[in-house]
This record gives C-alpha cells, sequence and structure tokens, in this order.
C-alpha cells in the first residue's frame, strides 16, 4: 500500500511551493488509494511557532486535502530518535565522537586552506575512548561507508549517483541528546510507514545521506520523488514580488477559490496533455509520477487569476454569496440581511460571469445595497448630462405605470421610448444603468431593475434626475 506524508517546518505560512507538495503527495496517495500523512517538523525550537502551525492547518484545510491519521509532531517524538542513534551505535553502525568545537574548527580551517571541502574527517571513527573521556560530552555519528558510491532512483530527477567519499560521517545525536534533523525525518518516514517521498529538489542531497542511515538500519528503502521548485515568471527562484505568499494570501487578499489554487498548482509542474482544467476527481485518477517534469515550473499570476474566473463560473450562487458577504459587509458598513442575501443570490449568476476572483465579485455586487442616493462613479456620472435627463424622467413616466415588473416588460417600456425617440437602446440603457448601478458596468440592467425591484429602481432613477 502506497503511504505518502506533508513533512511541512512550521517556521512561515504554508506558501504556494509546499502547497504544492503537499497536493502531490495527496493525489498520489488517494490515486493509489493508499495514506496520506502530516508530519509537522518543529525539532527546531527556535524557528517553529504555533501560529505557523496554525497556519499550515488552515491552509491546508482550506485546500481540503484531508490527511489521514493523527498529525505527527516530530519534536515530541525525540525519544524515539534517540533511541535509533543508540541502536545503531550498539550494532556498530555508529560511534561516539568527543571532538570538540575548538578542534573541529581547526579541522575545517586547514581544509579551508588547503582549498578542500568541508567535511568531518573521522577521526573518531575507528578510536576507542580512554576513560579520560568518562565524562566528556560527545555527539553520535553515523559510520558511512567510504567506497563506492549510492545511486537514487529519482521518480522526477532519473538515476542520480554521488560518491560515498563525498558524504561525511554525520551527526545523529547531539552532544545535548537531542536527535538532528536528519536521523528524525528517516525514524519518522521508517515509524510511519511512508512508502514514497515527493518533495522540494532542494531536499536531493539530504536524500543520499538518509538513505545511508537507512540502510544502516536495514530498513527498506522509500521511493524518491524530489519534483522541481516553483520560480517566477521572469525564471528567478519565487520570492514574495513574483507571488510567494502564504495560501491565506490567495485567499484573503486575492480572493481565489481553493480549487482554482488547486487546479493550477497541479498544472504547475504536472501535466496531462493539454488539459487545462482539470477538477479533483480527475486529479485523482490521472495522477502519477511520470507527469512531473523536470524543468522548474514558472509561477504566471495571470494564468491564476484566469483558472480562477473558469471555477468562479462553476461555483454555487449560494457559495458565492457566503463568500461576497463579509467583503461587502466591510465595505457598506454594515452586517447584510436575509433580504439582501436573497438579492445577492437572485443576482449571483449575472454577477459571477464577470468577475475574475471574489474581490471583484464583491465589488460589483454592492450597488445592490447601496442606500439611496448610491455614489456614482465619475465615468457613470458624465454620462448623466442634461439630455440623459430628459430621457430618465421619461423612463421614470413610463415605468411607474407599468402593472407589472420584470425584466421583459420594463425593457419593453424602455425600447418603446427609444424606438418613439428614434435612438438605439444604448442612448437610453447607458444613463440608466449609470443611475441604477452607479458605474457603466453591471450586469444586463433590466435583470437589475428586476433584482432591485420598482421602488428601488424608481427611486434611484429619480435620484438621477435632479
Ligand atoms: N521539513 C522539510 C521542509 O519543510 C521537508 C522534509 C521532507 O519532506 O523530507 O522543507
Amino acid at each position: 500500500p502506497v503511504v505518502t506524508r506533508f513533512a511541512p517546518s512550521p517556521t512561515g505560512f504554508l506558501h504556494i511551493g509546499g502547497a504544492r507538495t503537499a497536493l502531490f503527495n495527496y493525489l498520489f496517495a488517494r490515486h493509489h488509494g493508499g495514506k496520506f500523512l502530516l508530519r509537522i517538523e518543529d525539532t527546531d525550537r527556535a524557528r517553529s511557532t504555533e501560529p505557523a502551525i496554525a497556519a499550515i492547518l488552515d491552509g491546508l484545510g482550506w485546500l481540503d486535502f484531508d490527511h489521514d491519521g493523527e498529525i505527527v509532531y516530530q519534536f515530541e517524538r525525540a525519544a524515539r530518535h534517540a533511541e535509533v542513534a543508540r541502536e545503531l551505535l550498539a550494532n556498530g553502525n555508529a560511534y561516539k565522537c568527543y571532538a570538540t568545537a575548538e578542534e573541529l574548527e581547526e579541522m575545517r580551517a586547514a581544509q579551508r586552506a588547503a582549498k578542500a571541502p568541508l567535511r568531518y574527517d573521522g577521526r573518531w571513527r575507528d578510536r576507542v575512548a580512554g576513560p579520560e573521556f568518562d565524562n566528556q560530552p560527545y555527539v553520535i555519528r553515523l559510520k558511512a561507508p567510504r567506497e563506492g558510491s549510492v545511486t537514487i532512483n529519482d521518480r522526477v530527477q532519473g538515476a542520480v549517483t554521488v560518491a560515498n567519499a563525498e558524504l561525511d560521517d554525520m551527526v545523529l545525536l547531539r552532544s545535548d541528546g537531542t536527535p538532528t534533523y536528519m536521523l528524525a525525518v528517516v525514524v519518522d518516514d521508517h515509524d510511519m510507514g511512508v512508502t514514497h517521498v515527493i518533495r522540494g529538489d532542494d531536499h536531493l542531497n539530504n536524500a543520499f545521506r538518509q538513505l545511508a542511515l537507512i540502510r544502516a538500519m536495514g530498513w527498506e528503502e522509500p521511493v524518491y520523488a524530489h519534483v522541481p521548485l516553483i520560480h517566477g515568471s521572469d525564471g528567478a527562484k519565487l520570492s514574495k514580488r513574483h507571488g510567494a505568499l502564504g495560501v491565506d494570501a490567495y485567499r484573503d487578499e486575492l480572493g481565489m477559490l481553493p480549487e482554482a489554487v488547486e487546479n493550477y498548482l497541479l498544472r504547475l509542474g504536472w501535466g496531462h496533455g493539454d488539459d487545462e482544467f482539470i477538477d479533483r476527481a480527475q486529479a485523482i485518477q490521472w495522477f502519477d509520477l511520470a507527469g512531473v517534469g523536470r524543468a522548474p515550473a514558472r509561477f504566471d499570476l495571470k494564468k491564476l487569476e484566469n483558472v480562477n474566473g473558469h471555477y468562479m463560473r462553476l461555483a454555487d450562487d449560494a457559495r458565492l454569496v457566503a463568500l461576497v458577504t463579509p467583503r461587502i459587509a466591510a465595505a457598506i458598513g454594515r452586517n447584510l440581511t436575509a433580504a439582501d442575501q436573497d438579492l445577492l443570490l437572485r443576482s449571483m449568476s449575472g454577477l459571477k460571469i464577470r468577475a475574475k476572483n471574489i474581490n471583484e465579485l464583491a465589488d460589483s455586487a454592492i450597488f445592490y445595497l447601496r442606500t439611496r442616493p448610491i455614489p456614482i462613479d465619475e465615468r457613470a456620472a458624465s454620462l448623466l448630462t442634461p439630455e440623459a435627463g430628459d430621457l430618465l424622467a421619461q423612463v421614470h413616466r413610463d415605468l411607474v405605470v407599468l402593472d407589472s415588473w420584470t425584466t421583459q416588460s420594463t425593457e419593453a417600456a424602455v425600447r418603446a421610448i427609444a424606438e418613439s425617440r428614434e435612438l438605439g437602446l444604448g442612448k437610453l440603457a447607458q444613463p440608466l444603468r449609470a443611475a441604477v448601478s452607479g458605474s457603466t458596468t453591471s450586469p444586463g440592467i433590466f435583470e437589475v431593475l428586476e433584482q432591485l425591484g420598482r421602488e428601488e429602481s424608481l427611486g434611484r432613477i429619480a435620484d438621477a434626475i435632479q
């Protein structure tokens, strides 16, 4: 059975690269009917924070990457990590190193002077400590193979080989008894039964050392897939300027839908022919490691916005109303009533086809809920000339006597005026839109009249005439 995991370090928000790693692990596990586990790598006590953990969980929840089983907190497992270090010590695959910090600094200084790579030289590898070291602090190091080489058949990178001579004997347990990150990852992956390690290719170098440790324990080796990192649209490493924001910013500041972010992240570094819109069910069916590209993906906010527009049009109207409600309430300075929300619901199908994100959608919907006299933007105001005032006065006279107030009846009345005056419909519809919506863009103006209702519509027209 396939077991994957997402193992973020809680030192900051869940960024877009981390979200993509989570997605790939999630989809791979679901595709194979396996498990997707979550491990919080909080062993770096100085840099791990509670708010960062909360942000990661919040981001994963929003994206709906539901994990299996309990969350594993790495720090809580320190005793188990130490136990494995002692086991390696007992079976001869690790050793105690009593080298002092000054001694190691001297060693490195000499290596630097000789322009040699900085590596622990194995000085305690075969040395037996005399009684004078009895109460001296020591670290436990892995006795890594020195001859030959290690090859990883990475599912994304292909076969990658490193000579063992290039890997020094890494520290497993520090002198204070705390495990190193390298030890913790290997022990946790093993204990959690992880079969596939899918992560950023910045961890490829670690994989060789981790593999040495796995082999020393005689544990089963996982399949590795190191995914190229995401770059900015200009090819440079992704930074804030390119949109390297927390996923919460995609939700709150950019007004994106989670399924759009997911679809975009999926296509960022993985492909299925030319398919652009791939929903969750299809993604689970199609996802494979063979489709992951070897070149760094380029993040493009414009493309993400287009994908978002697509999902906005597909989204359920009631869900969109719920999403715009807090934004509109903040903009108009009051809570929305049930009648307000009902009005938004009736208007949503016309609004959502024009908006690329939830913020735009909220902006475009606000005019429905404004209190008279509504604000008129500059472009709309320029349409409300004295001539337009005359036309609107007639529109008001003819609409006020209508028996029924519908899209069709209001349109018929306005068309009749246009015909009798030999004007194009736009000559009336444009100032009418300006008066009723306060802007030059809105859903179909006669639908807007129907949704707003007779009284409010006539009031807004009257306000614009004076
Ligand atoms: N905690 C590491 C990170 O956030 C990931 C380690 C791993 O996936 O093995 O980059």
